[in-house]
Protein backbone atom coordinates (compact mmCIF):
# COMPACT_ATOMS: atom_id res chain seq x y z
CA UNK A 1 0.00 0.00 0.00
CA UNK A 2 1.05 3.46 -0.82
CA UNK A 3 0.78 6.87 0.76
CA UNK A 4 1.02 10.45 -0.03
CA UNK A 5 5.04 12.30 0.48
CA UNK A 6 2.94 14.26 3.67
CA UNK A 7 1.69 11.23 5.54
CA UNK A 8 4.94 9.94 4.95
CA UNK A 9 6.61 12.74 6.88
CA UNK A 10 4.34 12.50 9.24
CA UNK A 11 5.13 9.08 10.08
CA UNK A 12 9.03 9.99 9.65
CA UNK A 13 8.45 12.77 12.09
CA UNK A 14 7.52 10.67 14.87
CA UNK A 15 10.92 8.72 14.79
CA UNK A 16 13.03 11.78 15.07
CA UNK A 17 13.31 12.59 11.43
CA UNK A 18 13.87 16.36 10.08
CA UNK A 19 11.51 17.46 7.67
CA UNK A 20 10.44 20.78 6.56
CA UNK A 21 7.20 22.02 8.12
CA UNK A 22 4.73 21.54 5.71
CA UNK A 23 0.87 21.74 6.04
CA UNK A 24 -1.44 19.25 3.48
CA UNK A 25 -3.98 21.26 1.72
CA UNK A 26 -7.45 20.03 0.24
CA UNK A 27 -7.86 23.35 -1.90
CA UNK A 28 -6.50 26.56 -3.37
CA UNK A 29 -7.95 28.24 -0.76
CA UNK A 30 -6.15 26.13 2.27
CA UNK A 31 -2.67 26.60 0.33
CA UNK A 32 -3.03 30.14 0.49
CA UNK A 33 -3.78 30.10 4.48
CA UNK A 34 -1.22 27.61 4.72
CA UNK A 35 1.44 29.83 3.26
CA UNK A 36 0.32 32.64 5.76
CA UNK A 37 0.91 30.28 8.68
CA UNK A 38 4.22 29.02 7.44
CA UNK A 39 5.38 33.01 7.41
CA UNK A 40 8.13 33.55 5.66
CA UNK A 41 8.42 34.47 1.54
CA UNK A 42 9.70 30.73 0.64
CA UNK A 43 7.27 28.51 0.73
CA UNK A 44 7.20 24.96 -1.84
CA UNK A 45 3.92 23.84 -3.32
CA UNK A 46 4.16 20.08 -3.82
CA UNK A 47 1.32 17.89 -5.67
CA UNK A 48 0.45 14.99 -3.20
CA UNK A 49 0.11 12.12 -5.90
CA UNK A 50 1.25 8.00 -5.55
CA UNK A 51 3.59 8.77 -8.08
CA UNK A 52 7.29 9.91 -8.17
CA UNK A 53 8.45 12.29 -10.76
CA UNK A 54 6.59 15.32 -9.79
CA UNK A 55 9.45 18.23 -9.92
CA UNK A 56 10.51 17.10 -13.66
CA UNK A 57 6.65 16.84 -14.54
CA UNK A 58 5.87 20.40 -13.47
CA UNK A 59 4.20 19.19 -9.63
CA UNK A 60 6.90 21.05 -7.30
CA UNK A 61 7.30 25.05 -7.56
CA UNK A 62 9.13 26.93 -4.84
CA UNK A 63 7.22 30.20 -4.65
CA UNK A 64 9.02 33.52 -3.49
CA UNK A 65 6.05 35.64 -2.55
CA UNK A 66 2.63 35.21 -1.39
CA UNK A 67 1.20 36.12 -5.06
CA UNK A 68 3.67 33.02 -6.68
CA UNK A 69 2.36 30.61 -3.96
CA UNK A 70 -1.44 30.94 -5.20
CA UNK A 71 -0.62 31.20 -8.94
CA UNK A 72 1.45 27.62 -8.34
CA UNK A 73 -1.18 26.67 -6.04
CA UNK A 74 -3.88 27.37 -8.79
CA UNK A 75 -1.70 25.40 -11.42
CA UNK A 76 -1.05 22.66 -9.59
CA UNK A 77 -4.22 21.81 -7.86
CA UNK A 78 -6.58 19.91 -10.05
CA UNK A 79 -4.20 19.49 -12.87
CA UNK A 80 -3.40 16.06 -14.90
CA UNK A 81 0.22 15.82 -13.19
CA UNK A 82 2.16 12.97 -16.24
CA UNK A 83 5.53 11.84 -14.50
CA UNK A 84 7.18 9.29 -15.92
CA UNK A 85 5.69 6.69 -13.07
CA UNK A 86 1.64 7.66 -13.74
CA UNK A 87 1.49 6.86 -17.62
CA UNK A 88 0.17 9.30 -20.15
CA UNK A 89 -3.31 10.37 -18.76
CA UNK A 90 -1.25 11.74 -16.14
CA UNK A 91 -3.12 11.44 -12.48
CA UNK A 92 -5.38 14.51 -10.74
CA UNK A 93 -3.93 16.31 -8.15
CA UNK A 94 -6.49 16.51 -5.32
CA UNK A 95 -3.96 17.01 -2.27
CA UNK A 96 -1.14 19.96 -2.15
CA UNK A 97 1.39 20.48 0.30
CA UNK A 98 2.72 23.51 1.41
CA UNK A 99 6.14 23.60 2.84
CA UNK A 100 8.42 25.95 4.04
CA UNK A 101 11.53 26.86 1.81
CA UNK A 102 14.86 24.61 2.12
CA UNK A 103 18.01 26.76 1.38
CA UNK A 104 19.25 23.46 -0.57
CA UNK A 105 23.96 23.19 -0.79
CA UNK A 106 23.26 19.27 -1.55
CA UNK A 107 20.86 16.90 -2.57
CA UNK A 108 21.69 13.15 -1.29
CA UNK A 109 19.88 10.01 -1.53
CA UNK A 110 18.71 7.38 1.14
CA UNK A 111 16.60 4.58 0.67
CA UNK A 112 15.69 0.91 2.45
CA UNK A 113 13.86 -1.45 0.97
CA UNK A 114 13.83 -5.21 1.68
CA UNK A 115 16.47 -7.50 0.29
CA UNK A 116 15.04 -11.01 -0.35
CA UNK A 117 18.44 -12.29 -0.91
CA UNK A 118 19.59 -11.73 2.35
CA UNK A 119 16.57 -11.58 4.23
CA UNK A 120 17.44 -8.21 5.40
CA UNK A 121 16.39 -4.61 4.84
CA UNK A 122 18.71 -3.40 2.62
CA UNK A 123 19.71 0.64 3.05
CA UNK A 124 21.07 2.05 -0.24
CA UNK A 125 22.67 5.71 -0.24
CA UNK A 126 24.45 7.66 -2.79
CA UNK A 127 25.46 10.91 -3.16
CA UNK A 128 23.44 11.40 -6.37
CA UNK A 129 20.28 12.75 -5.32
CA UNK A 130 17.15 14.06 -6.83
CA UNK A 131 17.45 12.52 -9.54
CA UNK A 132 15.89 9.23 -10.51
CA UNK A 133 17.84 6.25 -8.74
CA UNK A 134 17.16 3.40 -11.56
CA UNK A 135 19.55 6.35 -13.62
CA UNK A 136 22.27 5.94 -10.85
CA UNK A 137 22.39 2.39 -10.59
CA UNK A 138 22.13 1.64 -14.18
CA UNK A 139 25.07 4.49 -15.19
CA UNK A 140 26.65 4.99 -11.92
CA UNK A 141 26.23 1.61 -9.64
CA UNK A 142 29.52 2.56 -7.99
CA UNK A 143 27.59 5.62 -6.27
CA UNK A 144 25.45 3.66 -4.69
CA UNK A 145 26.62 2.38 -1.28
CA UNK A 146 25.04 -0.41 0.43
CA UNK A 147 24.38 -1.48 4.40
CA UNK A 148 22.16 -4.64 4.87
CA UNK A 149 20.85 -4.35 8.22
CA UNK A 150 21.45 -6.63 10.87
CA UNK A 151 17.66 -7.17 11.81
CA UNK A 152 18.87 -8.16 15.64
CA UNK A 153 20.68 -5.29 15.89
CA UNK A 154 19.66 -2.36 14.04
CA UNK A 155 21.21 0.05 12.23
CA UNK A 156 24.50 1.17 14.20
CA UNK A 157 26.46 3.97 14.61
CA UNK A 158 29.02 2.72 13.10
CA UNK A 159 27.11 1.64 9.75
CA UNK A 160 25.33 4.95 9.47
CA UNK A 161 28.23 7.45 9.81
CA UNK A 162 30.55 5.14 7.63
CA UNK A 163 27.44 5.28 4.98
CA UNK A 164 26.80 8.89 5.10
CA UNK A 165 30.76 10.19 5.10
CA UNK A 166 30.58 7.29 2.02
CA UNK A 167 28.35 9.73 0.09
CA UNK A 168 29.01 13.01 1.04
CA UNK A 169 28.11 14.37 4.78
CA UNK A 170 30.52 16.80 5.83
CA UNK A 171 32.38 14.94 9.30
CA UNK A 172 30.36 17.71 11.46
CA UNK A 173 27.17 16.93 10.36
CA UNK A 174 27.22 13.30 10.43
CA UNK A 175 26.01 12.46 13.59
CA UNK A 176 22.80 14.57 12.22
CA UNK A 177 22.83 11.79 9.41
CA UNK A 178 23.18 8.92 11.75
CA UNK A 179 19.86 10.36 13.85
CA UNK A 180 17.77 10.54 10.49
CA UNK A 181 18.66 7.36 9.19
CA UNK A 182 18.47 5.00 12.22
CA UNK A 183 14.86 6.95 12.32
CA UNK A 184 14.05 5.86 9.10
CA UNK A 185 15.71 2.16 10.26
CA UNK A 186 13.17 2.35 13.19
CA UNK A 187 10.22 3.65 11.31
CA UNK A 188 10.62 1.16 8.20
CA UNK A 189 10.80 -1.97 10.96
CA UNK A 190 8.09 -0.57 13.26
CA UNK A 191 5.40 -0.29 10.60
CA UNK A 192 6.34 -3.44 8.06
CA UNK A 193 7.12 -0.99 5.35
CA UNK A 194 8.51 -2.42 1.93
CA UNK A 195 10.65 0.85 1.10
CA UNK A 196 10.66 3.93 1.99
CA UNK A 197 13.07 6.61 0.48
CA UNK A 198 14.47 9.88 0.96
CA UNK A 199 14.95 11.47 -2.18
CA UNK A 200 16.50 14.12 -2.09
CA UNK A 201 17.85 14.29 1.91
CA UNK A 202 19.26 17.86 1.47
CA UNK A 203 22.42 19.02 3.57
CA UNK A 204 21.24 23.06 4.29
CA UNK A 205 23.01 26.22 4.10
CA UNK A 206 22.40 26.52 7.89
CA UNK A 207 24.17 22.56 8.60
CA UNK A 208 21.38 20.73 8.88
CA UNK A 209 20.37 17.08 7.40
CA UNK A 210 16.71 17.59 6.15
CA UNK A 211 14.44 14.74 4.88
CA UNK A 212 13.47 16.88 1.48
CA UNK A 213 10.97 14.52 0.12
CA UNK A 214 9.37 11.27 1.56
CA UNK A 215 8.00 7.99 -0.04
CA UNK A 216 6.63 4.84 2.22
CA UNK A 217 5.13 1.76 0.83
CA UNK A 218 3.90 -0.83 3.21
CA UNK A 219 3.95 -4.88 3.45
CA UNK A 220 -0.16 -5.49 2.18
CA UNK A 221 0.30 -8.58 3.88
CA UNK A 222 0.90 -6.99 7.80
CA UNK A 223 -1.53 -4.44 7.44
CA UNK A 224 -3.59 -5.99 9.48
CA UNK A 225 -1.55 -4.91 12.24
CA UNK A 226 -1.83 -1.47 11.41
CA UNK A 227 -4.93 0.02 11.38
CA UNK A 228 -3.73 3.84 11.38
CA UNK A 229 -1.86 3.11 8.21
CA UNK A 230 -4.38 1.47 6.95
CA UNK A 231 -6.70 4.76 7.48
CA UNK A 232 -4.12 6.82 5.15
CA UNK A 233 -5.31 4.75 2.32
CA UNK A 234 -6.73 7.20 -0.53
CA UNK A 235 -8.89 4.96 -3.26
CA UNK A 236 -8.48 7.79 -5.65
CA UNK A 237 -4.93 7.50 -6.16
CA UNK A 238 -5.77 3.99 -6.87
CA UNK A 239 -6.88 1.94 -9.99
CA UNK A 240 -10.73 1.82 -9.91
CA UNK A 241 -10.26 -1.95 -11.18
CA UNK A 242 -7.88 -2.80 -9.08
CA UNK A 243 -10.60 -1.53 -6.31
CA UNK A 244 -13.63 -2.85 -7.83
CA UNK A 245 -11.64 -6.71 -8.40
CA UNK A 246 -10.45 -6.74 -4.62
CA UNK A 247 -14.34 -6.29 -3.66
CA UNK A 248 -14.36 -9.59 -5.16
CA UNK A 249 -11.55 -11.26 -4.05
CA UNK A 250 -10.01 -11.39 -7.13
CA UNK A 251 -6.58 -10.83 -7.91
CA UNK A 252 -6.67 -8.17 -10.36
CA UNK A 253 -3.77 -6.34 -11.92
CA UNK A 254 -4.00 -3.69 -15.02
CA UNK A 255 -1.25 -3.54 -17.60
CA UNK A 256 -0.77 -1.82 -20.60
CA UNK A 257 -1.67 -4.80 -23.43
CA UNK A 258 -4.16 -5.57 -25.20
CA UNK A 259 -4.98 -8.92 -24.49
CA UNK A 260 -6.94 -10.09 -21.64
CA UNK A 261 -6.14 -12.70 -19.50
CA UNK A 262 -8.43 -15.12 -17.07
CA UNK A 263 -6.57 -17.43 -15.11
CA UNK A 264 -6.70 -19.86 -11.81
CA UNK A 265 -4.11 -19.30 -9.81
CA UNK A 266 -1.34 -16.73 -9.58
CA UNK A 267 1.81 -19.08 -11.08
CA UNK A 268 -0.57 -20.36 -14.11
CA UNK A 269 -1.52 -16.52 -14.62
CA UNK A 270 2.67 -15.44 -14.90
CA UNK A 271 3.11 -18.06 -17.07
CA UNK A 272 0.30 -17.30 -18.87
CA UNK A 273 1.60 -14.07 -19.93
CA UNK A 274 4.72 -15.25 -20.36
CA UNK A 275 3.81 -17.13 -23.19
CA UNK A 276 1.34 -14.50 -24.71
CA UNK A 277 4.52 -12.13 -24.46
CA UNK A 278 6.62 -14.61 -26.06
CA UNK A 279 4.19 -15.48 -29.22
CA UNK A 280 4.43 -11.73 -29.78
CA UNK A 281 1.11 -10.23 -27.65
CA UNK A 282 0.71 -7.90 -24.34
CA UNK A 283 -1.05 -8.68 -21.60
CA UNK A 284 -4.02 -6.11 -20.53
CA UNK A 285 -4.51 -7.09 -17.13
CA UNK A 286 -3.13 -9.87 -14.75
CA UNK A 287 -5.81 -11.86 -13.16
CA UNK A 288 -6.14 -15.00 -10.87
CA UNK A 289 -9.66 -15.66 -10.04
CA UNK A 290 -8.45 -17.97 -7.51
CA UNK A 291 -9.02 -22.00 -6.82
CA UNK A 292 -12.59 -21.35 -5.54
CA UNK A 293 -14.20 -19.84 -8.28
CA UNK A 294 -18.04 -19.32 -8.59
CA UNK A 295 -20.06 -18.11 -12.01
CA UNK A 296 -20.55 -15.14 -9.79
CA UNK A 297 -16.86 -14.46 -9.64
CA UNK A 298 -16.02 -15.55 -12.87
CA UNK A 299 -18.32 -12.97 -14.26
CA UNK A 300 -17.50 -10.23 -12.44
CA UNK A 301 -13.61 -11.09 -13.78
CA UNK A 302 -15.15 -10.63 -17.43
CA UNK A 303 -16.95 -7.34 -16.73
CA UNK A 304 -13.42 -6.19 -15.57
CA UNK A 305 -11.34 -6.96 -18.02
CA UNK A 306 -13.78 -5.54 -20.25
CA UNK A 307 -14.00 -2.21 -19.05
CA UNK A 308 -10.40 -1.73 -20.58
CA UNK A 309 -11.22 -0.07 -23.89
CA UNK A 310 -7.53 -1.84 -25.15
CA UNK A 311 -9.07 -4.68 -25.11
CA UNK A 312 -8.82 -6.73 -28.57
CA UNK A 313 -9.09 -10.38 -27.23
CA UNK A 314 -9.77 -12.60 -24.38
CA UNK A 315 -8.09 -15.29 -23.07
CA UNK A 316 -9.09 -17.85 -20.80
CA UNK A 317 -6.71 -20.45 -19.91
CA UNK A 318 -7.33 -22.76 -16.88
CA UNK A 319 -6.08 -25.72 -15.31
CA UNK A 320 -8.80 -27.26 -13.13
CA UNK A 321 -7.40 -28.99 -10.06
CA UNK A 322 -9.69 -28.11 -6.91
CA UNK A 323 -11.79 -25.27 -9.72
CA UNK A 324 -13.97 -27.75 -11.87
CA UNK A 325 -13.64 -26.90 -15.60
CA UNK A 326 -17.71 -27.06 -15.52
CA UNK A 327 -18.25 -24.27 -13.23
CA UNK A 328 -15.55 -21.96 -15.30
CA UNK A 329 -17.22 -22.45 -18.20
CA UNK A 330 -20.51 -21.60 -17.09
CA UNK A 331 -19.28 -18.66 -15.75
CA UNK A 332 -17.84 -17.90 -19.12
CA UNK A 333 -21.35 -18.00 -20.86
CA UNK A 334 -23.42 -16.15 -18.05
CA UNK A 335 -20.36 -13.19 -18.38
CA UNK A 336 -21.06 -13.10 -22.28
CA UNK A 337 -24.45 -12.95 -22.06
CA UNK A 338 -24.47 -10.74 -19.49
CA UNK A 339 -21.69 -8.24 -20.99
CA UNK A 340 -22.23 -8.51 -24.86
CA UNK A 341 -18.70 -10.24 -25.93
CA UNK A 342 -17.62 -8.04 -28.37
CA UNK A 343 -13.84 -9.63 -29.03
CA UNK A 344 -12.48 -12.83 -29.40
CA UNK A 345 -12.92 -15.47 -26.46
CA UNK A 346 -10.23 -18.23 -26.73
CA UNK A 347 -10.74 -20.88 -24.29
CA UNK A 348 -7.97 -23.43 -23.15
CA UNK A 349 -9.43 -25.97 -20.33
CA UNK A 350 -8.11 -28.77 -18.72
CA UNK A 351 -8.40 -30.79 -15.26
CA UNK A 352 -11.32 -31.81 -13.36
CA UNK A 353 -14.62 -31.79 -15.72
CA UNK A 354 -13.13 -30.82 -18.61
CA UNK A 355 -15.42 -32.95 -20.66
CA UNK A 356 -18.28 -31.59 -19.12
CA UNK A 357 -16.68 -27.51 -19.39
CA UNK A 358 -15.86 -28.22 -23.10
CA UNK A 359 -19.87 -29.54 -23.85
CA UNK A 360 -21.07 -26.20 -22.24
CA UNK A 361 -19.09 -24.05 -24.35
CA UNK A 362 -20.26 -25.58 -27.37
CA UNK A 363 -23.66 -25.93 -26.43
CA UNK A 364 -23.56 -21.98 -25.47
CA UNK A 365 -23.61 -21.04 -29.55
CA UNK A 366 -20.93 -18.48 -28.43
CA UNK A 367 -18.58 -17.94 -31.23
CA UNK A 368 -15.04 -19.63 -28.86
CA UNK A 369 -12.02 -20.27 -30.38
CA UNK A 370 -10.68 -23.34 -28.36
CA UNK A 371 -7.51 -24.26 -27.97
CA UNK A 372 -5.64 -27.62 -27.20
CA UNK A 373 -2.69 -26.19 -25.21
CA UNK A 374 -0.96 -23.29 -23.57
CA UNK A 375 0.98 -22.72 -26.81
CA UNK A 376 -2.02 -22.91 -29.09
CA UNK A 377 -4.08 -20.57 -26.84
CA UNK A 378 -1.25 -18.07 -27.31
CA UNK A 379 -0.66 -18.42 -30.91
CA UNK A 380 -4.84 -18.30 -31.22
CA UNK A 381 -4.96 -15.44 -28.90
CA UNK A 382 -2.29 -13.25 -30.13
CA UNK A 383 -3.94 -14.01 -33.90
CA UNK A 384 -7.18 -12.74 -32.72
CA UNK A 385 -6.03 -9.71 -31.14
CA UNK A 386 -4.58 -8.51 -33.99
CA UNK A 387 -7.39 -9.00 -36.16
P1 LIG B 1 9.72 14.29 -6.85
O1 LIG B 1 10.17 14.95 -8.11
O2 LIG B 1 8.35 13.70 -6.99
O3 LIG B 1 10.70 13.29 -6.34
O4 LIG B 1 9.58 15.46 -5.74
P2 LIG B 1 10.67 16.07 -4.73
O5 LIG B 1 9.99 16.36 -3.47
O6 LIG B 1 11.89 15.23 -4.63
O7 LIG B 1 11.05 17.47 -5.40
C1 LIG B 1 11.78 17.54 -6.61
C2 LIG B 1 12.88 18.55 -6.50
O8 LIG B 1 12.34 19.85 -6.18
C3 LIG B 1 13.92 18.31 -5.43
O9 LIG B 1 14.91 17.40 -5.83
C4 LIG B 1 14.47 19.69 -5.18
O10 LIG B 1 15.51 19.97 -6.13
C5 LIG B 1 13.29 20.60 -5.48
N1 LIG B 1 12.75 21.10 -4.19
C6 LIG B 1 11.87 20.48 -3.37
N2 LIG B 1 11.66 21.21 -2.26
C7 LIG B 1 12.45 22.31 -2.35
C8 LIG B 1 12.71 23.44 -1.53
O11 LIG B 1 12.21 23.59 -0.41
N3 LIG B 1 13.58 24.39 -2.00
C9 LIG B 1 14.18 24.27 -3.20
N4 LIG B 1 15.00 25.22 -3.63
N5 LIG B 1 13.97 23.20 -4.01
C10 LIG B 1 13.12 22.25 -3.60
MN1 LIG C 1 11.93 13.06 -4.79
Amino acid sequence: MKIHEYQAKEILRKYGVPTPRGIPCFSVEEAIAAGKTLGGNVAVVKAQIHAGGRGKGGGVKVAKSPAELETYARQIFGMQLVTHQTGSEGQKVRRLLIEEGADIKKELYVGMVVDRGTQRVALMASSEGGMDIEEVAAHTPEKIHTVFIDPMKGLQDSEADDVAAKIGVPANLVPQARTLLQGLYRAFDETDASLAEINPMVITGDGRVVALDAKMNFDSNALYRHPDIVALRDLDEEDPNEIEASKFDLSYISLDGNIGCLVNGAGLAMATMDIVKLYGGNPANFLDVGGGATTEKVTEAFKLMLKNPNLRAILVNIFGGIMKCDVIAAGVVAAAHEVKLAVPLVVRLEGTNVELGKKILADSGLPIISAVNMADAAAKVVAAARG
